[in-house]
C-alpha cells in the first residue's frame, strides 16, 4: 500500500490532474492490450479502444484517486499522533528523542531537561484533572518561551525536554532561567508551579546520550540546590585547555 500512496496520491491540484491522466492512460491502454491479446481477430472501432474505456475510465480514475488520497490523509494524521503526547500535544519522549538526536552537534544547540517542582503536592492536594491542568500550562509555557525551529517534548509525567536551536549559550541560559518562573493556571487559589531546568549545550558533549546525561545531572543539581533553578553545563570558554566543561547555576 506504501508504494500505492507513494505512486498515485496528488501532492497538490496540478500533481492530481497529472497523475489522474496516468492512472486514465493506464486503463486505456491495457483494455486495449486485452482487447487485441483475446480477440485478435475482431476489427473494432475507435470508440471501442478508445472512447468506451476513456469515459468509464474517468470514474475508475475519480475513485482511484478519492481512495488514494483518503489514505494518505489517513496515514498522515496517524504519524502525528504516534508523535504526539496526547495531554499537551507536544512530542511524546521517543518522536522527541529521534528528533532531538538528530539535530546534530554544536556550540548553538542546546538541551533543557524540565520538571515541575513538587508536582506531587499539586495532585495530592487539589487532584489528577487539575495536574493534567498544570502540565498543559507549562507545555504552553515552554511553546511560548521558544521558537518555532526548536523542538519541544513531554519525556513523561511531569518532565519535559526542549532542544533549542540556532541559540548562543548565553540565550540559551537567559531562557532556562525564565523558564523556572512559576505557571499558574486560572482560579484554585492561585495554585503555581516552579520549575527546574537542567541545561548543557551540545558542543560539551560528543553524542546525545553524552547530551542527555549532562542535562540530566544539571536537572538533578537543580532540584538537590532548592528547585526552581536552572543549572547549565556550559561548554569550556577554551575547549583546548582540555577541560570538559562544568555544572554553573544560571
Ligand atoms: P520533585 O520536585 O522532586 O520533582 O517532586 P515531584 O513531586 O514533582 O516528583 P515525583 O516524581 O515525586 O512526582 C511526580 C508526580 O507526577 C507523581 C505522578 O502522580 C504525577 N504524574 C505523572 N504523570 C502525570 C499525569 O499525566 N497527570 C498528572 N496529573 N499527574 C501525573
Ligand atoms: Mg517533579
Ligand atoms: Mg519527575
Amino acid at each position: 500500500m506504501e508504494f500505492w500512496i507513494w505512486l498515485f496520491a496528488p501532492r497538490g491540484m496540478i500533481d492530481g490532474i497529472l497523475r489522474g491522466a496516468g492512472i486514465l492512460a493506464l486503463i486505456v491502454v491495457s483494455h486495449w492490450l486485452i482487447a487485441i491479446t483475446l480477440f485478435p481477430d475482431q476489427t473494432r472501432s475507435l470508440s471501442y479502444y478508445f472512447w468506451i474505456p476513456f469515459l468509464s475510465g474517468v470514474h475508475w480514475t475519480v475513485l482511484i484517486l478519492t481512495i488514494i488520497s483518503y489514505l494518505a490523509r489517513a496515514r498522515a494524521q496517524l504519524e502525528v499522533l504516534a508523535q504526539a503526547d496526547g495531554l499537551t500535544g507536544l512530542f511524546n519522549r521517543k518522536a522527541f528523542i529521534e528528533r532531538a538526536e538528530a539535530a546534530g552537534r554544536g556550540r548553538d544547540i542546546t538541551l533543557l531537561l524540565i520538571d515541575a517542582d513538587h508536582f506531587k503536592k499539586v495532585n495530592d492536594t487539589y487532584g489528577h484533572q487539575v495536574g493534567d491542568m498544570v502540565l498543559t500550562a507549562i507545555a504552553d509555557a515552554l511553546r511560548t518561551n521558544t521558537r518555532e525551529g526548536d523542538l519541544i517534548g513531554r519525556l513523561g509525567g511531569e518532565e519535559f525536554g526542549v532542544l533549542l536551536r540556532q541559540t548562543t549559550p548565553n540565550q540559551a541560559a537567559q531562557i532556562a532561567r525564565r523558564l523556572t518562573g512559576a505557571v499558574s493556571v486560572e482560579g484554585h487559589g492561585g495554585l503555581a508551579v516552579t520549575l527546574s531546568v537542567g541545561a548543557a549545550t551540545a558542543a560539551s558533549a560528543p553524542d546525545f546520550k553524552t547530551l542527555f546525561q549532562r542535562a540530566d545531572q544539571a536537572l538533578y543539581r537543580a532540584k538537590a540546590s532548592g528547585r526552581a533553578r536552572a543549572e547549565f553545563w556550559t561548554y569550556p570558554d577554551r575547549p583546548e585547555s582540555g577541560r570538559v566543561g562544568s555544572l554553573v547555576r544560571v
